[in-house]
Order: C-alpha cells, then sequence, then structure tokens
C-alpha cells in the first residue's frame, strides 16, 4: 500500500490512514480464517482466540482488564450504549450532565432524551472551550444517572481534566462516560488508576478501519447491553463479531502503545510547524481554544472574515484536506456549535479550519501547505475587496 503523493492529508480528526500493518493483520479474517468464534470446531477456535489476542491489546493500550472490554460497531454506538445502560440502572436517576461540546453521539442522543422527557443539564464552556468544575460539582444531584463529557474536543483538540472530573463525579456518586474517540493512541491513559465508568473508543480515528469501536465498561459498574440478542461479548453486545474489524483494531492499539510517546512528540512538532507558520505569514489568523492543554495533533485556526467553505475548496483544488469549523447539514453552513459555546462570533466561526495531523504526515508536507495557504487566504480577500 503506498502513500498519495498527491494528497496532503490534514484530516486525521475525521478519520485515518488504515496502517499497512494493520492491514495485513486482517487478511487471512477476510480469506481462510472464516469460522464463526461461537462454533466449536478448531476453525472456530483460532479465530475466537485472535478475538481475545485484540481485547488484550486494547486493554493493554487502555490500561485496564480484558474483560473490561465490549467490541462495538463504532464510537457511535458506544456512546450510545453507555447513556443507554446508565438509564436503565436506577429508575430515581433520570438526570444527565453533558457539556454543550459533545461530539454529536452524544449531543443528538441528549437532545432525544430531554425530548422524551429526561432532564438534562448542559455544562457551558469559557472562551478556552474549559468547563467550569464547580459548575460540574453543582450541576450533579441525587437524581444524576450519568455523567457524559469528552476527554478532547474533536473540533478543537481542546483536552479536559478527566481525571479530576472523573473524582467529582464518583464522589457525586453518579456514573461517568467519556467520550475518547480522540484521546485514545494520542495521548497515554490508564483506567485502572481512574474512576471512570464508561469510555467510547473508535477504530478509525487511529488507523483501524471504519465499523469497529469499544466500549469499555469498568468491572465495578453495572452494565445493560443496548443490542440484545445472542451471547457474544460475554452477553453484554449481541451480534456475531467482526473478526476482521475486530483484529485490526487490536493491532492498531498494539502500534498505538508501542509508539504513542514517540509518536506524539513528531506529530506535535509537525503541528506546533505548521500553526506558527501560518500566524506568521496570515494577518488575523488567530488559533481557537486552550493551547496548553490540547492534544498534539490538532489545531482550530480562525481566518476571520474568509469563508470556510472557500477556503475548503481552493485548498481541495491544491491536494489539502481538511476541514472546516462549521458543519454542513443539507448544503446549509451552521457555525459550529463548539465555537459559538466558546462565545467566537459568526466571521470567526465561520473562517474556521481544523488542521489535524497524523502517523503518515511529514514535516515536507508540512511545507508544501504553508507555501500554499497564505496564497489561498490573500486570494479569497482580495476577492471579498
Ligand atoms: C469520530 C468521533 C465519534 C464517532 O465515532 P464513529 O466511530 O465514527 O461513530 C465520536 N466522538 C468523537 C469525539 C469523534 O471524533
Amino acid at each position: 500500500m503506498s502513500e498519495r503523493s498527491d494528497i496532503l492529508y490534514f484530516d486525521n480528526n475525521a478519520t485515518t490512514q488504515i496502517d499497512p500493518q494493520v492491514v495485513e493483520e486482517m487478511l487471512p479474517f477476510l480469506r481462510e480464517q472464516y469460522g464463526n468464534p461461537s462454533s466449536a470446531y478448531r476453525l472456530a477456535k483460532t479465530v475466537r482466540a485472535a478475538i481475545e489476542t485484540a481485547r488484550e491489546r486494547v486493554a493493554a493500550l487502555l490500561g485496564c482488564e480484558p474483560s473490561e472490554i465490549i467490541f462495538t460497531s463504532c464510537g457511535t454506538e458506544s456512546t450510545n450504549a453507555a447513556i443507554h445502560s446508565a438509564l436503565r440502572m436506577d429508575r430515581d436517576r433520570q438526570h444527565i450532565v453533558t457539556t454543550r461540546v459533545e461530539h454529536s453521539a452524544t449531543l443528538k442522543t441528549c437532545e432525544g432524551l430531554a425530548k422524551r422527557g429526561h432532564a438534562i443539564t448542559w455544562l457551558g464552556v469559557n472562551s478556552d472551550g474549559q468547563i467550569d468544575l464547580g459548575e460540574l460539582e453543582r450541576a450533579i444531584t441525587d437524581e444524576t444517572a450519568l455523567v457524559s463529557i469528552m476527554w478532547a474536543n474533536n473540533e478543537t483538540g481542546v483536552v479536559f481534566p478527566v481525571d479530576e472530573i472523573a473524582r467529582i463525579v464518583r464522589e457525586k456518586g453518579a456514573v461517568f462516560h467519556t467520550d475518547a474517540v480522540q484521546t485514545i493512541g494520542k495521548i497515554p491513559v490508564k483506567l485502572a488508576d481512574m474512576p471512570v465508568s464508561f469510555l467510547s473508543l473508535s477504530g478509525h480515528k487511529l488507523h483501524a478501519p471504519k465499523g469497529v469501536g469499544v466500549l469499555y465498561a469498568s468491572r465495578r459498574v453495572k452494565y445493560a447491553p443496548f443490542i440484545t440478542g445472542g451471547s457474544q461479548e460475554n452477553g453484554r453486545r449481541a451480534g456475531t463479531e467482526n473478526v476482521t474489524h475486530i483484529v485490526a483494531l487490536g493491532k492498531a492499539c498494539e502500534i498505538a502503545a508501542k509508539n504513542i510517546e514517540h509518536e506524539a512528540t513528531a506529530v506535535r512538532a509537525m503541528r506546533d510547524a505548521f500553526e506558527n507558520g501560518v500566524l506568521a505569514a496570515i494577518p488575523g489568523a488567530i488559533v481557537n481554544g486552550d493551547r496548553v492543554n490540547r492534544l498534539p495533533n490538532t489545531t482550530s485556526i480562525a481566518f476571520p472574515g474568509v469563508e470556510s467553505e472557500a477556503m475548503l475548496m481552493l485548498l481541495d483544488q491544491r491536494g489539502i484536506c481538511c476541514s472546516a469549523g462549521s458543519a454542513c447539514t443539507t448544503g446549509q453552513h451552521e457555525p459550529s456549535h463548539v465555537l459559538r459555546a466558546m462565545g467566537c462570533d459568526d466571521t470567526r466561526a465561520r473562517g474556521t479550519l481544523r488542521f489535524s495531523f497524523g502517523r503518515f504526515n511529514t514535516m515536507e508536507q508540512v511545507s508544501q501547505a504553508l507555501a500554499v495557504l497564505p496564497e489561498v487566504v490573500e486570494k479569497i480577500r482580495r476577492v471579498n475587496g
């Protein structure tokens, strides 16, 4: 598998290239290892063993027990499952606390619950994209079933102090779920030392394929399955296992665990070189959000007054993939809910681009992009007059 030399891919928070070693690991399970892991013969046992190896690899990256790993179809399913389970534990606890900057997996699910009568507390953020821990503490009551707060934001890369959040939630006796889809593989985690009840992760954000995820369910928390049927995943997630993708995710986690420190340093250097280059070359450019407590791979940069849609189009023509600070739903460009929650005005939110770097980027690519971006912004500014 070769790299695409025509593309500068800086959208690793949207999805990542599958690592070639991961593809290799999958191939036997697409060809000869087709047994159903629930069957009794040897053909199936090899497949079952491969799932358990994958489970151990994921657990090693998360610093938890393999028995706490449930394979799912994606990060979104994991998050839905955690929320669903927490609400089924105690009829008197039906309140949810979350934030205004969550991924749509949490956001839309909680909006749906609100329509069906659940009380939801939406925590706001400051201009750095950070929540107020005092406000969090005050929001949790005897009726709170679940606190769901993402670990790192997909749009800005802002990292929440999940250690402290988890401790506050535990003291209040509620269940804590964190959407760690953007965190896993980028910053080291050790769940054994943290009072986290549930955590979601997704394969395609860490160089495994799309369509596989994990729900970490702490052995200290009760869990009610989201998808019921067969007894797969120890009765916690029914449906015949997506063996190739589970094997892939295991391999991706093994690679991530081995490289995490080194990779974070290399990726951070590329992100910083890019960010500093942009700030130096483009008048008026500003970084959105907390630059200290931030993922090493992400930068969200506003070019106030320059429409991100126009920039995306011109950058695409030059082979650069990144994304806008707005969600395009059926052709309507709504300013991002994350930037809005941070108090960004419309011109800033509509002029924001997110660049997210990864394992397969190079400094050479950063230089190539830095040679293009100022010209593109200048061109649009000229047209706008
Ligand atoms: C991508 C993403 C998800 C969704 O994961 P899928 O596997 O695509 O469902 C959830 N949360 C965050 C923060 C993400 O970046």
